[in-house]
């Protein structure tokens, strides 16, 4: 059986270091033993998926060197790679299940639900679907929907027993199918849920070897029962443990910068980058530290996978990247610095802005320095404000934070347009508002224009910034951090 592997992101938000480290997974199992590594892009969520957030991901994966032979951008036998282009095939797997009684039409409204879901937490059961619409006779439901009526496809999942599931890491897992919902398959618009369109489409696309996060565990049975019913083979599943933030907690942005736009503008070599995700999960049988993706292919071993929670640390990756860097040749690293930002595109921007204010070509090193280099560390005296209070400052970068990361757009107008409107809502006048912004952005009292800074720096680093300089204020407890996102919420 040849092998085929595939990483599926979903295009709703910024590329994650996540979706690196699982690509890297099944891209050396897939090239370790010549096989094919297959890009899906997984778009069924209407509401949060966009054409930008794909695009993103797309480059921010060739950038990491792992190519894919299949995909939405390459083409393949095994085509369209985007599920939204796929719902006719999803819509005939549906009646097929719905023809052999192993999906149900459900047409409850959200009121019944909520209704069903609060009387279970009262009683303290698990939350699920109550199956009340489970014995409708086929013929009515299909009428009813038919006739235009709302409703939903469920998966009829057994009330009772146990569902027995293989983890290729972990052996066999034991999971009772009470605990398992009769989970939505087709949801109200059309759309499939994750569920179906996975099993469908890793059956169609031919995937030998499923490299997933653990997070996917809990769905187990219910795509063992979809295989089941169509009378599939399942693939092979591997569950790759969680990166994790140094208190053990799931890495997150809020803690920890997580999109892959941080690490490559941040100068991070990319082989360094993935050498360091590898050791996340894995380790080289004479468990050297430092290789190349090569190297791992070469000695790639799923068997060696641990399901330990392996923690991200920062310092351990800088070390790493040094490693990397000095493993270059002179004309290399000449070569990278250029890829990384001193190239004509990426210095474009901060020509107009550095061009006015420069007596001497030189005057540009000190003019960028801090948008090419990090800011200098900050302390609590320099949000000194004649107006504002600490207090104050630290409201403004949390709410700066919320507001940006809602944004989809990060050019210079939407940022400045989307942040005067939070001042507005804030009642601080714009100086006064970007004031700790420019302070947490730039590090200085007087620097380039800050919204032309912020776009240049890109959503990563300025999102690092703001949460260094709330540091730099004493950090944001827990509660506060309740209080501030109530507050938040209560503007707008
Ligand atoms: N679209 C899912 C995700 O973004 C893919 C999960 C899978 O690999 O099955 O995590």
């Amino acid at each position: 059986m040849s092998v085929r592997t595939r990483v599926a992101p979903s295009p709703t938000g910024d590329p994650h270091l996540g979706t690196a480290y699982v690509a890297l997974f099944n891209f050396a199992f897939a090239r370790q033993r010549e096989g094919q590594f297959v890009l899906r892009i997984e778009d069924t969520d209407r509401a949060r998926s966009t054409a930008m957030a794909e695009t993103a991901i797309l480059d921010a994966l060739r950038w990491t060197g792992l190519d894919w032979d299949e995909g939405p951008d390459v083409g393949g036998a095994h085509g369209p790679y985007r599920q939204s282009e796929r719902l006719d095939v999803y819509r005939e797997h549906a009646e097929q299940l719905l023809g052999s009684g192993a999906a149900f039409r459900c047409f409850c409204t959200k009121e019944r639900l909520d209704d069903v879901r609060r009387q279970q937490q009262a009683r303290g059961e698990t939350t699920r679907y109550d199956g009340h619409c489970l014995d409708m006779d086929p013929d009515e439901a299909a009428d009813r929907a038919d006739r235009g009526e709302a409703h939903v496809v469920r998966l009829n999942v057994p009330g009772t027993g146990v569902c027995r599931v293989e983890d290729g890491l972990r052996g066999e897992i034991e999971i009772p199918w009470a605990q398992t919902d009769m989970q939505v398959l087709v949801k109200s618009d059309g759309f499939p849920t994750y569920h179906l369109a996975v099993v469908v489409d890793d059956h169609l696309m031919g995937i030998s070897h499923v490299l997933r996060g653990e997070e996917w565990i809990s769905s187990m049975p219910k795509h063992r029962l979809l295989y089941d019913r169509f009378g599939w083979q399942m693939p092979v599943h591997y569950h790759l443990p969680l990166l994790r933030n140094p208190d053990h907690s799931k890495l997150s942005k809020r803690r920890n910068p997580t999109g892959l736009d941080y690490y490559r503008s941040t100068g991070y070599l990319p082989e360094a980058l993935l050498n360091y995700l590898a050791l996340m999960g894995w380790s080289m049988p004479d468990e050297r530290e430092v290789f190349s993706l090569t190297e791992m292919i070469e000695a790639f071993d799923i068997e060696r996978v641990s399901t330990g929670g392996p923690v991200f640390d920062f310092a351990k990756l800088d070390w790493m990247n040094g490693q990397h860097i000095r493993r270059l040749s002179p004309d290399e690293f000449m070569d990278r610095v250029g890829v990384w930002a001193l190239n004509r595109e990426a210095l474009a921007p901060l020509v107009p802005l550095v061009q006015q204010r420069t007596e001497r070509l030189s005057d540009l090193v000190s003019q960028v320095d801090y948008l090419l280099g990090d800011r200098r560390p900050l302390s609590m005296e320099d949000f000194n404000h004649k107006r504002l209070e600490p207090a104050d400052c630290k409201r403004i970068l949390d709410h700066a934070i919320r507001r940006l990361d809602d944004l989809q757009d990060w050019s210079r107008d939407t940022l400045h347009d989307s942040l005067r409107a939070l001042a507005e809502v804030m009642d601080i006048g714009m100086r006064d508002f970007i004031a700790p912004l420019f302070i947490a952005v730039s590090g200085r009292a007087v620097s380039l224009p800050l919204f032309d800074a912020m776009s240049y720096l890109g959503r990563g680093r300025v999102r690092a910034r703001l949460r260094s300089a709330l540091e730099a204020l004493g950090g944001v407890s827990k509660k506060e951090a309740k209080r501030l996102e109530r507050g938040y919420r209560e503007l707008w």
